[in-house]
């Protein structure tokens, strides 16, 4: 009888000192599920992700609560719902290269490389590149490739996308980027001119199509035209 406590008791110890932070990732989990998230994939992939390794120093406390934190250069890494919600909404598979506008901290790459084959993320902040590139590769995320650019062009070396994924909002979505999808793609991305106005936008692009649906009012940082 002892000996089985003690067992239960010890492997509960080395269970917490090995995954401080998995209480607060199953919260946060829990979270999503109240606020709508059904897709156990995403589910899965954000439980799997550690938002920690990819937030600073001073923020690292606020982990795993739904919001977004500053990251540097006056960025953010986007707010656990968001990120959800958009993946959900992306509906990638495992077959698909992805194309990320905005690798911010590399987290919602992260994310997507557990559900995808590759992908292909790009971040105009050189500072902020490579240290994304420096934080996946640490955490072995091997079928992410950052690179440093301007995300107006999209990146037609690997064009096109089974899906595009924006993270920081044009005035409108790029005309380059829808031609960047593969037919029976999907594009998702905020967009809007003022940020108290922007709204996440779904394109699907079905037999040669382009369907555009509206879905919820958002507020994203800008996406930048790089100075020339
Ligand atoms: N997906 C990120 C959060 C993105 S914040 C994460 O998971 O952490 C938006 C990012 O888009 C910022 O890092 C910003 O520098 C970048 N960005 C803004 N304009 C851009 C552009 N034209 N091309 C590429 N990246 C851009």
């Amino acid at each position: 009888m002892y000996s089985k406590f003690a067992f239960i008791f010890f492997s509960s110890i080395t269970f917490l000192f090995s995954n401080p932070w998995e209480k607060e990732k199953q919260q946060m989990i829990d979270t999503l599920i109240q606020y709508g998230i059904q897709d156990k994939n995403v589910l899965d992939a954000m439980s799997k992700v550690p938002r920690h390794e990819f937030v600073p120093k001073a923020y690292k406390s606020y982990s795993y609560e739904d919001t977004p934190l500053p990251i540097g250069f006056g960025q953010t890494i986007s707010q656990p719902y968001i990120v959800a919600y958009m993946t959900e909404q992306l509906d990638v598979k495992k077959k698909d290269v992805v194309l990320e506008i905005g690798t911010g901290s590399g987290y919602q790459a992260a994310v997507l490389s557990l559900l995808a084959k590759e992908i292909y993320t790009i971040e105009i902040v050189p500072e902020l590149c490579e240290r994304s590139k420096k934080t996946l590769k640490q955490l072995g995320y091997n079928n992410v490739f950052v690179i440093c650019g301007d995300g107006y062009k999209g990146y037609p070396d690997k064009a096109p996308f089974d899906r595009i994924l924006l993270t920081a909002a044009p005035e409108k979505i790029p005309e380059i980027l829808i031609q960047q999808l593969k037919d029976n793609g999907i594009l998702v991305g905020p967009a809007g001119k003022i940020q108290e106005l922007q709204y996440l936008y779904k394109i699907q692009k079905i037999n040669h199509k382009i369907i555009e649906k509206k879905l919820i009012p958002v507020r994203f940082v800008p996406m930048v035209k790089p100075s020339k």
